[in-house]
């Protein structure tokens, strides 16, 4: 739909907005040059976006002469996001402001697959106390970003036929939530959003990023184009349950010899515990890598190696620049990244792996939440949704 616009709205009060917010103006006079409008046009849409709050004026830029014209700053520091990352077996909530700076958080030790009433009003409790602890007014919440282990359909926020989270499909959390929070909500997978907070944080000027979640479960996000590539399906990036050579073990979503079902931090706790270690969950495989354990370093090993062999065909057809590992196992990255790589390179022609970055995440267990915040900032500052706003607080007023 982006670019199927005539021009006369690409100057609209959101536009602007937009130019303020990339730094390419910072004044009225400033505006009124780029986009040609008169001077009366551009105080009227200027005054609108300060009565709604999207700016503030502030400061003085320099002047080559005569009164000294007044900034324009982009307020992200009033709005407060709403976030949550949820993996299988935990997740964690925040409230941040809209630059994406945390003011409370919370890890969330609730299971996926106690359903969407149950997690969601969950996520809400904390949602409430959350603000309370950062002393911010729900009215000041502009958006709300989740993320979930399994595919979405983005528009409609809707989790579609996930393997692993039982009682979502379908599920309508647009309204659950919004009977406690009157505010844009946005459902993304969660590799996804760890993918788009990675792009944003750490490679802002590459194109093409490939994000593989490795914790519980097993997921990818693919960031094409400079934007999340979900697919037809929103099941895009969905790798955990391709099905691999000689792959016998049974996968939590039903099938067998899924790639999950043999790399991801379920199946390598379940094959330490098979060699007589108490590894429970993905964490645990962590720490007795950590330990320098040589059997968890053999395991983690071997799974990079499954991992690379399937992410050698995603590499060779998206030829990204980076490919970031996150989720649990990326705490035990060396091990893992080693795999991985020795896998690529027998897998792929050197031109797709020559110059490819690989690398874990930075943002650790933020990841998610950091991508949330990317989401809701992305979406509810967007030319068109600013837009569709103003016109919304003009037609209360009248
Ligand atoms: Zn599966």
């Amino acid at each position: 739909m982006r670019g199927a616009r005539g021009m006369q709205s690409s100057n609209s009060a959101g536009h602007l907005l937009q130019l303020i917010r990339d730094g390419r103006v910072g004044t009225r006079r400033e505006l009124g040059q780029v986009t040609d409008l008169s001077r009366s046009t551009v105080a009227a849409r200027l005054d609108a976006l300060v009565n709604a709050g999207y700016l503030r004026e502030a400061g003085t830029a320099t002047s080559s002469g005569g009164r000294p014209p007044t900034l324009l700053t982009f307020d992200d520091l009033t709005p407060t996001v709403l976030a949550a990352d949820l993996g299988v077996t935990h997740g964690r909530v925040a409230v941040t402001n809209a630059r994406g700076e945390i003011l409370a958080e919370q890890v969330l030790e609730s299971r996926i697959a106690a359903g969407p009433e149950s997690v969601l009003g969950e996520v809400c409790d904390r949602f409430d106390k959350l603000l309370e602890k950062a002393g911010r007014d729900p009215a000041t919440v502009c958006g709300i970003g989740i993320g979930v282990p399994g595919p979405v359909e983005f528009e409609q926020a809707r989790v579609v036929r996930p393997p692993v989270m039982p009682g979502w499909h379908d599920y309508p959390v647009r309204d659950a939530v919004g009977r406690r929070f009157k505010a844009p909500l946005y459902l993304e997978n969660d590799a996804n959003l760890m993918a788009l907070g990675e792009h944003q944080v750490n490679f802002p000027d590459e194109s093409t990023l490939l994000f593989l979640k490795v914790g519980s479960g097993l997921g990818a996000g693919i960031i094409a184009g400079g934007e999340v590539l979900r697919g037809a399906d929103g099941a895009a990036g969905d790798i955990g349950h391709v099905r691999i050579k000689d792959g016998t073990a049974v996968c939590t979503c039903g099938a067998i010899g899924c790639l999950a079902a043999s790399a991801s931090g379920t199946a390598m706790a379940r094959e330490l515990r098979d060699q007589g270690f108490a590894a429970l969950t993905s964490r645990d495989v962590v720490s007795f890598v950590a330990k320098g354990e040589p059997a968890a370093v053999a395991v983690v090993h071997r799974s990079g190696l499954l991992v690379g062999e399937v992410l050698a065909t995603a590499i060779s057809l998206l030829n990204p620049r980076v490919l970031v590992i996150g989720g649990d196992l990326a705490d035990a990255g060396e091990q893992f990244l080693r795999g991985v790589h020795e896998s690529l390179l027998q897998h792929t022609q050197p031109l797709a792996t020559g110059r490819l970055v690989v690398t874990t995440s930075t943002l650790g267990d933020r990841s998610g939440v950091t991508g949330a915040v990317a989401m809701v900032r992305d979406q509810v500052f967007a030319p068109d949704a600013v837009d569709r706003r103003l016109a919304e607080l003009a037609g209360a007023v009248s």
